[in-house]
């Protein structure tokens, strides 16, 4: 057992000083009574004890200057201190002399020089002998050899106080000195750790910059080549660098964002937007994961839940796309389900609950603790089957309480995991802002309409019930197909339209409608789907329309009005449009450059704009840009930021100064996501930023939006 301080670190030479103080105030202490006592001579008892004291402090004060011998001298210390002020009891008045105050000068002593946690068993060893020294004294008073004299009594214990006081000040005041030294230390402790913190956040940010440039080349030349002739084989290869390319670079995302949300660096953007939108986009990108394990994906939006609000739709986004990514991740059966609805709302605020449900393979209640921590990846062993970085959660949970909401989590155990977040948000009505509300002057088409749904997920079910009949419809739903078929047949009921999911049991929606048809009855049928994979010209036979999950409120809305007013569209509803189309140059001409230093991604740049028709011109920095945008009028730049000789700020700068040219639109395209860099590139006067690892799909919006503006 370690009773006593060790001298490790530094603060133990203050350790080490306060022990040697002691030990010298102890020595001086005791050889002024020494002295003080041959000048009232008093009793010899007194004068022994002082002078053993004496030189017993003595000794211990020079040996401390052994550093080894420290730790055991603090133990013959308190020994030997405690048998001295118990000897003085008998030969100095006992408890009506001066030897009270010295126990407590003693207790205070002990105190400073001894470990904290110890400090009971000190107060316990020194009121033992307290006690045991008053009781001998008053068992057997003729043990105590007394004053000669009443005002000798009364001088004693005035200088006992007078030089307890002076010796517990000096105390406190080297105990402060240590402290301060203790709290000086830490707080440059303290700041070191700052700078390394912010060090690294930074060094992690400019590696993901480096990490994106070639990042930019392999995953956009893998675009380039899947536009090339491949046999399945390669197909099979470029779509496995593709899925890893995402992975990485979704890995690096994350690493980049806690790095930010660490450095102090992540802003939160105040702006309206369609939360509908926000979560149908998570919806379109995860959905089809969800479908391809077989599992349900539905959501369900409160109708008071306000449409349109104000904040950062791009941290909404990621939240839901972390949340729902994960219940997919580990969900192998069942369903997902995001619902939304309003705990409180007042004019300007609301604030909103999200919750994501899965049926996955849940969270022990260990673990449930630090879920939200870094780097937390509960059993190991899922980390190499699901991948993952850890930080998903911690970045969510650092956004949702900057958007002044909680995050909390429900789990059992291989029945399935709830998180459910809270976020604080201003309503907005703007006008501009498509908030996907269902048109209301057409609620009269389908109002009382008799509507049957053959669904088999229970949620979904209840989910398509509450909507449907929110619309004024009559509902009549079933499980099971058979049920459904049997009803209609029986009851000889008829309806308006039917919804038919194709993934029922014990036959699926496809045979259900063929029934139906085959029964003679005329009232059109929809097909619910996951996969998009049916054969058409089949099901065409039987159902009006295909619509693809996960159903979308609106989209809903306007296929069953559609159908019930026999408006004609499309058998499918659209989801992904295919990329790189090559009419776009032709709807959307243009004059473009490309400045870019990295010769890779120059290749990819010409390559891609090439794929939609377009034949780009080519500068390799800043420079060279400057005179071809005086000699050509280009009517877009891609103008790569960090170059040789002249940046792309510098270039843009230049460009803007230009007088006697039309202004040609200029895209920020770097590998550079730092908020400082989109916000001076917006200042040196370019008009977007693009990030690279370039987005197809963003790059085409970017150009056909450009129709607009040119000519
Ligand atoms: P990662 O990127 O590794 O998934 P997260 O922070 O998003 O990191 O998640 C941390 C860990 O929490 C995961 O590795 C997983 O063990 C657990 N976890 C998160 N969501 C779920 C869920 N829906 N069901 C079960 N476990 C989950």
């Amino acid at each position: 057992m370690k009773l006593f301080k060790t001298a490790k670190n530094k603060n133990s030479n203050s350790d080490e000083l306060i022990f040697r103080s002691v030990c010298f105030l102890a020595s001086v202490f005791t050889l002024f009574y020494f002295l003080y006592n041959l000048y009232v001579d008093r009793t010899n008892g007194m004068k022994i004890i002082n002078s053993i004291g004496f030189v017993g402090f003595t000794t211990i004060w020079m040996l401390t200057s052994f550093k080894k011998l420290i730790n055991p001298l603090k133990f013959v210390f308190t020994i030997f201190t405690l048998i001295i002020m118990s000897l003085g009891w008998f030969y100095n008045g006992g408890s009506e002399g001066a030897m009270p105050f010295l126990f407590q000068l003693g207790f205070v002593a002990f105190i400073m020089i001894i470990e904290n946690k110890y400090h009971f068993y000190i107060f316990l060893l020194i009121l033992l002998n307290l006690i045991i020294v008053s009781s001998l004294e008053f068992l057997y008073p003729s043990l105590m050899e007394m004053y000669p004299s009443d005002n000798l009594r009364k001088i004693d214990v005035f200088v006992a106080n007078f030089i307890s006081i002076i010796f517990i000040g000096i105390l406190i005041n080297l105990l402060k000195k240590n402290y301060g030294k203790e709290k000086e230390f830490a707080m440059q402790q303290k700041e070191e750790l700052e700078i390394a913190y912010k060090t690294k956040s930074r060094f992690l940010a400019n590696m993901s910059h480096e990490i994106r440039t070639p990042m930019n080349g392999m995953l956009g030349m893998a675009v380039v080549l899947g536009k090339t002739p491949l046999n399945p084989q390669q197909k099979e290869y470029l779509n496995a660098i593709e899925v890893s390319g995402d992975r990485l670079l979704n890995i690096i995302n994350e690493i980049l964002d806690y790095s930010k949300i660490e450095a102090g660096e992540m802003s939160y953007s105040q702006k309206p937007f369609s939360l509908y939108q926000c979560i149908s986009e998570v919806l379109d990108i995860t959905a089809s994961k969800a479908f391809e394990k077989n599992l349900e994906l539905a959501y369900w939006i409160e109708n008071d839940v306000p449409r349109i609000i104000i904040g950062d739709f791009d941290k909404l986004r990621q939240i839901l796309l972390n949340l729902i990514g994960n219940a997919i991740k580990f969900t192998e059966k069942g369903e997902i389900l995001i619902s939304l609805k309003n705990i409180k709302i007042n004019d300007q605020k609301a604030v909103l609950q999200f919750s994501v449900k899965d049926t996955g393979i849940g969270i022990n209640n260990k673990d449930l603790k630090n879920i939200f921590e870094s780097f937390q990846q509960l059993d190991n062993s899922n980390r190499r089957e699901y991948g993952g970085t850890g930080l998903g959660l911690a970045i969510c949970k650092r956004f949702i309480n900057n958007m002044n909401g909680e995050i909390h989590v429900k789990s059992e155990l291989g029945k399935g995991t709830e998180f459910f977040f809270t976020i604080e948000a201003g309503i907005s009505e703007d006008k501009d802002i498509n908030d996907f509300t269902i048109p209301k002057e057409k609620l009269p088409i389908i109002e009382n309409k008799k509507i049957l749904v053959v669904e088999y997920n229970d949620t979904n079910r209840k989910i398509l019930d509450l909507a449907l009949s929110g619309w004024g419809m009559l509902v009549k739903s079933f499980k099971n197909p058979k049920e459904a078929f049997d009803f209609l047949t029986n009851t000889k009921s008829d309806f308006d339209l039917a919804l038919i999911d194709f993934k029922t049991k014990p036959y699926n929606g496809l045979e259900l409608g063929k029934k139906i048809k085959d029964k003679g009855y005329n009232f059109p049928l929809l097909l619910v789907d996951s996969h998009n994979e049916l054969d058409i010209e089949e099901v065409s036979k039987f159902f009006r329309f295909i619509i693809l999950k996960p159903l979308k409120g609106h989209l809903l809305f306007e296929i069953i009005t559609n159908t019930l007013s026999d408006v004609k569209f499309d058998m499918v509803t659209k989801t992904k449009k295919e990329p790189l189309k090559q009419e776009i140059a032709s709807a959307v001409p243009l004059r473009i450059l490309i400045v870019e230093d990295d010769l890779i991604n120059q290749k990819l740049a010409v390559h891609l704009l090439g794929l939609m028709g377009y034949k780009a011109d080519l500068a390799k920095n800043g420079e060279i840009a400057i005179q071809m945008a005086r000699t050509n009028q280009y009517d877009l730049i891609f103008m790569d930021i960090q170059m040789p000789i002249t940046d792309g700020y510098e270039a843009t700068k230049a460009i803007r100064n230009m007088q006697n040219i039309k202004q040609p639109f200029i895209v920020a395209m770097t590998a550079n996501v730092m908020e400082d860099a989109q916000i001076k590139s917006k200042k040196v006067g370019m008009n977007e930023f693009m990030s690279k690892p370039i987005n197809v799909t963003n790059l085409e919006n970017l150009l056909l939006s450009m129709k607009g503006r040119t000519s």
